[in-house]
């Protein structure tokens, strides 16, 4: 029989800052995952000397001073600022949408004239806007159509949107589509955010890092560990209390039914002999018509100025589809639906004595890694009491 202060389920981002924050303050931690590798979702791999993005493009970017200084505390970061190219049909454009895109799309070349263009096209677009009871955008199009008008809405929005989310944007909340920034410079830095890297030797390091001193079992189940445990009868392991970074809806047995999840495929592919395949980290494809939303070529996050030096890539396509049983869950759906019932997992959540629901999966919630940390920081001092 052991005893442990905490039970953290999940060994991503927010179960491995949670538990370095317990070691430190001298807490013992047994830390459980069912996949058979650390870092959840950030977890990268290193082929022929290129760490590649296991799980889908992670840039790191943050505007929180405290958390840019507590993850450049764990590794190095690079200098590397996301500029993603999207594709429609045969036309390229930069993203986010700013003065390049602007003048890709209408030959406008100052912010005064790419203004007059955005509100010509968002005035013509304005019969379709029908609104909701307090006069906002009703939906994702509406929210687009409203801040960009029909050109960019069809052409770089309704069609990568549709794709990721596997609805129509009449069906999506509007607050997805507040992540583009509008911008009227020739800035390609897709994030606003204050700081932005790419951590040289990949995020796997990083959770090694938090994972230190705490003890850890991978291949897993929380349900598996249960049962095994309490096999042991009087034997069986103490624990205080549950950090719970699973699938809220999985913790209570999906009791009140299923929240719906986005998951994505990945297809990744070492190409030998070819030392640049598409010359950026990022490329969307914006059109419906192709079935993949992105291509990553992974050398460019961190071989940012000499991506040639490696003689071989690796790329990955990233296909959205919807979450079934086995699959990886990525995106919660904040749809209005699943978000009324989540709200009743969480009514659950708050009365489940001892058990901390934490992450993107355990707050169904749309969480960049920054946030992750901020809350899982947030969480420890609360519990901690530093
Ligand atoms: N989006 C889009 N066109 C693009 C890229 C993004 O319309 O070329 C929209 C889309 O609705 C998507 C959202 O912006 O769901 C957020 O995309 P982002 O790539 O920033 O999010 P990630 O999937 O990386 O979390």
């Amino acid at each position: 029989m052991m005893k442990y202060d905490y039970l953290i389920v999940g060994a991503g981002l927010y179960g491995a800052v949670f538990a370095s924050e317990a070691v430190k303050a001298g807490r013992r931690c047994l830390v459980i995952d069912r996949r058979d590798h650390i870092a959840g979702n950030i977890y990268t791999e290193e082929i022929r000397g290129i760490n590649v993005h296991k799980y889908g493009a992670h840039i790191f970017h943050t505007s929180n001073k405290k958390v840019w200084d507590y993850v450049n505390g764990l590794a190095v970061f690079n200098n590397y600022v996301n500029s993603p190219v999207a594709v429609y049909k045969d036309e390229l454009y930069n993203l986010p949408f700013n003065m390049n895109t602007f003048y890709s799309l209408w030959g406008v070349r100052t912010p005064a004239q790419a203004r007059e263009k955005l509100d010509e096209q968002i005035t013509s677009a304005a019969s379709l806007i029908k609104g909701d009871e307090n006069g906002n955008p009703a939906n994702l199009e509406e929210q687009a159509l409203s801040l960009v008008g029909r050109d960019i809405y069809e052409k770089l929005i309704k069609g990568y949107t549709e794709k990721q989310w596997g609805r129509d944007c009449k069906d999506l909340p509007a607050f997805i589509i507040k992540r583009l920034p509008l911008r009227f410079s020739y800035n390609n830095n897709y994030f606003n955010d204050t700081y932005q890297g790419i951590p040289v030797g990949g995020y796997t390091k990083i959770v090694e890092k938090l994972l230190e001193g705490t003890e850890l079992r991978l291949g897993c189940s929380y349900d598996e560990f249960r049962a095994e445990n309490e096999a042991k009868g009087p034997d069986a392991d103490v624990f205080d209390r549950v950090v719970y970074t699973g699938m809220i809806d999985e913790y209570f047995g999906f009791r009140l039914g299923r929240l719906q999840y986005r998951t994505l495929k990945f297809d990744t592919r070492l190409i030998e002999g070819v030392s640049n395949y598409q010359g950026n980290a990022v490329v969307n494809y914006t059109e419906r018509e192709i079935p993949y939303t992105r291509v990553i070529e992974h050398k460019h996050f961190e071989h940012i100025n000499d991506p040639e030096s490696i003689p071989d890539t690796v790329i990955t396509n990233e296909y959205p589809k919807e979450y079934e049983a086995g699959d990886e869950p990525y995106y919660p759906v904040n749809d209005e639906r699943n978000s009324a019932l989540y709200a009743e997992y969480e009514a659950l959540a708050d009365k489940e004595e001892g058990v901390i629901f934490g992450g993107r999966l355990g707050q169904y919630k749309y969480y960049d890694m920054d946030k992750v940390i901020e809350a899982a920081l947030d969480a420890a001092n609360a519990e901690l009491g530093n």
